[in-house]
């Protein structure tokens, strides 16, 4: 039995069936733009491993950092023990958080910073006598991860209504409409406005993707929209949870997507890009306001202790990628990116079988009629040494924010194709996602 084989038969890919149906490609190493395959073959990694990898995979800052952390102490419990890569690492997020959220809940995860963003909304509404406002409201086709309380905030149509059984009910509004780079219409917050006067006195916070909703939709959308959100946050006394998971760390331009608006929430999840895709980690940044509530009721702890809370080793290595973003000059790099984007996928928008191209950062969208084939896919990234992963309607990138020229071109020609081959019979499968 090859490896390949075996994974076939007995190891679970994400969102994918256990028979090895759709294929999988063994991974040897990789380093900065590429991932290497058995064999020797090399692919430039353009979905960044699922937009986490922003200095480049391997990259020797990181390595060595966690090399020094793991010789000393790759983990300790966090309960009554604290370590100095938790407390480095606080202090250089506090630098870098916007005004004013300068506590620090670390998570194993993204969709644990979000469950954990959305359990301290009820907690400090409880805390101020309001234990009815325990309910959150999500946008349309938002994601904010897969377990529980994530799927019941995801958009309500997305890729987890087998599981509704499990999910508690949550209140939706409508998905932003307006474009980012559209002129502002005030209607496109009306649905926000009439679920918050409906349900105000249920409703704890109010949680969103800043700017671009990404894994279920790969929508841009204006950054008014969050300013709206503010205002009616504060009109019906519920906080406002921006999830930068995805777009923070400059995929979109700025360090923090929301920053494009006047606004600033209660709460902030960020991951992904923390590690610069190196180990799992994620924070749950929280304003000095709702933490004292929180702390100055009864009870005063936060119910909530991952076992590998604040890891040493994911600390260490967030510490060196944050080092690298400050070192750097990513807003440069990724106004690059966005530029070549534009100039390489100009006129895609004319192909017969494109219905939108949206290019925001270091995120390029080729939105499709009919998905091509997985044949089509497959041969594609051969092709091109570009690995892409294309879910529903979207032929995506967000490539690794030191990205070059070349890259991009090479990403872009791939995308490029894609576009052109004939849709695949499977059009529409349902499995066709991340
Ligand atoms: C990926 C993602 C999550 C979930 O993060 P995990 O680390 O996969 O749990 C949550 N929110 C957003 C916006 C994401 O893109």
């Amino acid at each position: 039995m090859t490896a390949l084989e075996y994974d076939r038969g007995f190891i679970w890919h994400p969102y994918a069936p256990l028979n090895g149906a759709y294929g999988t490609r063994l991974v040897k190493s990789a380093c900065g733009e590429h991932i290497v395959l058995e064999g020797g073959k090399r692919l430039i990694d353009a979905v960044s491993s699922w937009w986490t990898v922003a200095h480049g995979h391997c990259h020797p800052a990181i390595v060595e950092a966690m090399r020094r952390q793991a010789e000393k102490l790759p983990h300790v419990m966090f309960g009554g023990l604290t370590h100095d890569p938790a407390i480095e690492l606080a202090q250089k997020l506090r630098a870098i958080a916007p005004a004013g959220l300068d506590r620090v809940f670390f998570a194993d995860s993204g969709s644990i910073a979000v469950e954990v963003a959305c359990k301290m909304a009820v907690q400090y509404q409880t805390a101020l006598g309001r234990p009815e406002k325990c309910r959150i409201v999500a946008l349309k086709g938002g994601y904010h991860g897969d377990t529980s309380l994530c799927m019941a905030i995801s958009d309500p149509d997305g890729m987890h209504t087998l599981f509704k059984g499990l999910m508690t009910r949550q209140f939706f509004a409508e998905k932003p409409s307006c474009r980012f780079d559209e002129a502002w219409d005030e209607t496109d917050a009306s649905s926000l406005a009439r679920v918050l006067e409906t349900h105000g006195d249920e409703i704890a916070a109010v949680i969103c993707e800043p700017v671009l909703q990404a894994a279920n939709a790969m929508n841009f959308y204006n950054p008014r929209y969050l300013d709206a959100m503010r205002e009616l946050c504060d009109r019906h006394g519920a906080l406002l949870i921006f999830d930068e998971i995805a777009a923070g760390f400059y995929r979109t331009g700025p360090l923090w997507a929301h920053s494009r608006s006047k606004s600033v929430p209660d709460l902030m999840c960020v991951g992904k890009a923390l590690t610069g895709g190196h180990v799992s980690l994620a924070a749950t940044l929280v304003s000095s306001r709702v933490a004292e509530t929180i702390s100055g009721a009864r009870p005063s702890a936060f119910m909530h202790g991952p076992t590998y809370m604040a890891n040493p080793l994911a600390c260490a290595a967030a510490c060196a990628s944050l080092d690298l973003f400050a070192a750097g000059d990513y807003a440069g790099n990724v106004a690059d990116i966005e530029r070549w984007f534009r100039e390489d996928l100009a006129g895609c928008d004319a192909l017969p079988n494109v219905k939108d191209v949206r290019i925001l950062g270091a995120c390029a969208v080729v939105e499709v009629f009919c998905m091509p084939s997985r044949e089509d896919v497959d041969s594609a990234i051969d092709r091109h040494g570009v690995w892409l992963r294309p879910f529903s309607n979207f032929i995506y990138s967000m490539p690794p924010l030191v990205s070059g020229r070349e890259t991009v071109s090479a990403i872009a020609g791939a995308m490029r194709d894609l576009a052109l081959a004939k849709p695949g019979e499977e059009a529409g499968d349902p499995d066709f996602h991340e």
